[in-house]
């Protein structure tokens, strides 16, 4: 016996069943596309898969382009960082002079510093890391930044944190100016007029640290060897703010904090080539948006924030609710009545039928989720 489910749902679910029904893989109207997926999807559940599968990598396989000449270099000392325009096309190489020592890196639009790389924004839907991994500026820009062209296999990456500071410091062992990250990136970024507030959440490269399953913070032994090193390529120009971070109370540095070196190389037809590349792939939103998009072009020049009197709220519209009657067969129906115990989809029979069809759309349709570079040399 068949049995009808008034299913609630948005304008936005009704547009990506749609487009299912349009390709015509899983039939030909909205009813038989949210259940041959749903029974697909519950199959993949059977199979060992779980509700929040996220879609496979999207991955672009291309040769790995040599960079140019050196034109820049400095060793760093524990406590010390440079700010480096590093422009389109250009690769920062960081290399270990001795190992175990984390590199604290900051970057800004060369020409904008309000676009910045934003770790939030890259660890929004999962960590992305290694060599192939593309660093990106945070929302409303959301732009393609940097590209992490190579890099030793001890390249353990970090950016779910903050970065060292004085305040830490004097709150857990009392040393008040104590040298850290947050004020060698301070001191960097004063030689192009930022300020200590300009410094924002460190990308750390050759961090060895995780959150364990009970949120404790744990410091592993970082594996960083003598000559070990890594490459970003710059995407736009930039101010590229590698800091040599000065801890020696934990393992981030392994107690004992050692120079590194930095090096600009120069770019060349191939790394500008594979900077289009990235640009065309992923850059190219209408919701990447640049100062002419926005309502106030300016940049707020006084501290004191005063209500501005002319103000009118324009929100983005939300999507249009509707409803859809779908009929299922008393199969489909034990496979809902499953999906309901499960505990990931919805309490209702109709709402978890919905649920199912957007996982699976996100598993198998989307576009672009997670995303990075597949060298080849
Ligand atoms: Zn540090």
């Amino acid at each position: 016996m068949s049995v009808k489910l008034e299913i609630s749902l948005y304008q936005t679910h009704l547009d990506l069943i749609d487009e299912v029904v349009g390709s015509g893989t899983h039939g030909t109207t909205r009813e038989d596309v949210l259940r041959n997926t749903v029974l697909e999807h519950a199959a993949y559940l059977l199979s060992g898969g779980t509700p929040h599968d996220p879609a496979p990598w999207n991955n672009i396989n291309i040769q790995r382009p040599k960079y140019g000449e050196s034109k820049f270099e400095q060793i760093l000392q524990p406590g010390e960082g440079k700010a480096i325009p590093l422009l389109r096309g250009e690769v920062l190489h960081m290399t270990q002079l001795v190992g175990g020592q984390c590199i604290d890196f900051n970057g800004y639009n060369l020409h904008d510093h309000k676009e910045w790389l934003d770790c939030g924004f890259n660890r929004q839907r999962g960590l992305v890391t290694g060599p192939g991994t593309v660093v990106w500026s945070g929302s409303p820009r959301g732009r393609p930044m940097y590209v992490i062209l190579g890099a030793s296999e001890s390249l353990d990456q970090y950016y779910q944190g903050h970065r060292c500071n004085g305040i830490i410091l004097e709150r857990e062992y009392g040393f008040a100016h104590h040298s850290s990250c947050q004020d060698a990136f301070a001191e960097s970024i004063r030689e192009y007029n930022l300020t200590e507030d300009d410094v924002h959440d460190s990308y750390k490269l050759w961090m060895n640290t995780y959150l364990d399953d009970k949120g404790r913070r744990i410091y592993a032994w970082n594996r960083a060897q003598e000559g070990d090193f890594v490459d970003l390529l710059s995407v736009f120009d930039t101010l590229s703010v590698p800091v040599c971070c000065p801890a020696e109370l934990n393992a981030c540095n392994n107690y004992d904090p050692h120079p590194v070196k930095i090096e600009v190389m120069e770019a060349t037809p191939a790394t500008l080539e594979l900077v289009d590349l990235v640009e065309k792939e992923w850059g190219q939103l209408k919701m990447q948006r640049e100062p002419q998009d926005f309502k106030i072009k300016d940049i707020l020049g006084e501290r004191e924030l005063t209500q501005n009197s002319d103000y009118q709220p324009e929100f983005l519209p939300t999507s249009e609710k509707h409803s859809l009657t779908v009929e299922i067969s008393e199969e489909d129906q034990t496979v809902l009545g499953g999906l309901v115990r499960e505990g990931n989809y919805a309490p209702t029979e109709a709402t978890a039928m919905l649920v199912a069809f957007i996982r699976w759309y996100d598993r198998n349709r989307m576009k672009r989720r997670y995303m990075r570079l597949d060298f080849q040399d």
